[in-house]
């Protein structure tokens, strides 16, 4: 067993005052204003950092356009690619400090932020990988032997990525990753929440010979995601985030045109039928909603158990759930941490209190954590409730917190239709051990990903994505890069 080393206090925390990075140097708003990051956890005052607005948004987008006109687009892929291996490295040298850098921003436990280097490490070098896979075709179809026709792929220019809290590092890595492949150049707002590890990923952007320009961070509230969103100079968004906001995006692309990818939330269904393997889905179906505290976009809060088994399932999965260890979030032993904020909680417990109102059962937790070590933090209890509706308010709309509705359903065709009766489609869970209804859930659920007998599984070279109003567009895969790429075609008179 490897015994988990809880590192220092990362350096980044010794400047009280964190600035944005425009044009490779480090520079605070415009404006002079800030705002406060803190530790979920304890309350404690982590830094205070810039708080770009229009302005700001406007010289970052100046900076990456230059960029984008400069050297950097007409670099060798093989010389991009050897920076993105750089940065591949360093990322993982460093991601000690990132994954507590996350930890005392988000309240995620240090056992599961420093989890995702190997996944930071993979996206770099798969996306590094397809930097030099970028080719057109040759069409010989009109007229052939008069003319012939190419394509060339060309970067889309300036991206602009708005991201949400839940996954600070993961999701800086996430989209600047296509962006350096494709030869485009990026403005980075990281949620307000969270923007620790974005202002050193983009530290180690520079270090790693990226060029000034091609990758900027600016700090900011909402407005500041909207100015950017909304800048004339931006030709793609790549926005994770809420259904709401991403709606306000897509209206202000609309005017100039933008290209847009939007990754919205989920209500995602977790299924388990009678012949599952039990031992594997109850740990399973708790943290697929628990993990995070609840706060992933793919969390598994709808769980459907066949009704032959549902009785022993829950039992079983509430003696599990009292094992969970929530707490302090530089305890090793920590499971899951407090929720991101004190406006987070209160919504969360404002969802909770539905539930008792409109009639579900509650099986186990619904409550703020109370006591030493939680009074100063936004700890709520993993929560189950049993019995709810396919109408109640928690059965419908994303919670983002460790709530969990179970339902009970006893055929394919039914559990088909009730899984599918939500606005989402993001991810899904399937458990059984029979081969036909592994495929048939799988081609029938409407959702971008289908986890049979596990949940949660991410890869670089796996789609992922939303239907309905999950969002469209995918992240990761063989066609990812395609967003940031614009194709021509040439078309040339022989005769
Ligand atoms: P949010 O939509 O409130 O904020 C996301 C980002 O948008 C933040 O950086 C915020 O400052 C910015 N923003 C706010 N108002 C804006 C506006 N009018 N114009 C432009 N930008 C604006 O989301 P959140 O609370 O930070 O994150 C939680 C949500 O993210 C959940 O709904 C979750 O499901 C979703 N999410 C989705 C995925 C996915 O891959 N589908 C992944 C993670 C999180």
């Amino acid at each position: 067993m490897t015994i988990m080393t809880i590192p220092p206090r990362p350096t980044l925390l010794d400047v009280q005052q964190q600035d944005m990075l425009i044009g490779g140097k480090r520079v605070p708003a415009l404006s002079g204003k800030r705002f406060e990051t803190r530790n979920p956890a304890t309350g404690e005052l982590l830094a205070t950092v810039a708080q770009g607005g229009a302005e700001d948004v406007d010289r970052a987008v100046k900076a990456a356009r230059a960029a984008f006109e400069g050297p950097w687009r007409r670099m060798k892929p093989v010389e991009r690619q050897r920076i993105m291996l750089r940065l591949a490295d360093l990322v993982e040298a460093h991601f000690e400090e990132l994954a507590m850098l996350d930890t005392l921003d988000l309240g995620a436990p240090y056992s599961r932020t420093i989890m995702g280097k190997a996944r930071a490490g993979a996206l770099l070098r798969y996306y590094a990988g397809q930097a030099m896979l970028i080719t057109g075709d040759t069409i010989d179809n009109n007229a052939p032997g008069d003319v012939i026709s190419h394509t060339l792929k060309e970067p889309i220019g300036v991206v602009a990525a708005i991201n949400p809290w839940n996954g600070p590092i993961g999701m800086s890595v996430w989209k600047a990753g296509p962006v350096l492949a494709t030869g485009c150049t990026l403005v980075m707002k990281p949620a307000e929440q969270t923007p620790l590890s974005a202002l050193r990923f983009g530290d180690l952007c520079m270090e790693a010979g990226v060029p000034e320009g091609v990758i900027n961070v600016v700090t900011g509230l909402g407005d500041a995601g909207a100015a950017l969103s909304g800048h004339p100079d931006v030709d793609k968004i790549a926005f994770t985030g809420s259904t709401g906001v991403g709606e306000k995006i897509l209206h202000s692309a609309a005017p100039t045109m933008k290209r847009v990818t939007v990754e919205l939330g989920g209500k995602s269904p977790n299924i388990v039928f009678a012949d599952a393997d039990l031992d594997k889905a109850v740990p399973a179906a708790a943290m697929a909603v628990f993990a995070n505290a609840g706060q992933i976009c793919s969390a598994g809060t709808r769980l459907f158990v066949q009704s032959t088994i549902h009785d022993e399932f829950m039992d079983r999965l509430a003696a599990y759930t009292r094992t969970i260890r929530v707490g302090d979030p530089l305890d090793p032993e920590t499971q899951i941490g407090p929720v991101v904020s004190a406006p987070q909680m209160d919504k969360i417990l404002a969802f909770i209190d539905s539930a008792h109102k409109e009639g579900a059962q509650p099986l186990i937790g619904g409550n703020r954590m109370r006591g030493a070590g939680y009074d100063a933090g936004y700890f709520i209890e993993p929560t189950i409730f049993t019995g709810v509706a396919d109408e109640m308010t928690i059965a419908r709309e994303e919670i983002f917190g460790p709530v969990l509705s179970a339902f009970t359903f006893d055929t394919i065709e039914e559990v088909l239709t009730r899984a599918n009766a939500t606005e989402f489609g993001l991810g899904s869970g399937v458990w059984t051990r029979d081969l036909a209804t592994a495929h048939r859930m799988a081609r029938g659920i409407r959702a971008g990903s289908v986890w049979v007998n596990c949940y949660q599984m991410l890869d670089p070279a796996v789609p992922f994505g939303g239907y309905k109003m999950s969002g469209f567009g995918r992240e990761s895969g063989p066609h990812h890069i395609e967003d940031y790429l614009e194709t021509k075609a040439v078309w040339m008179r022989l005769d």
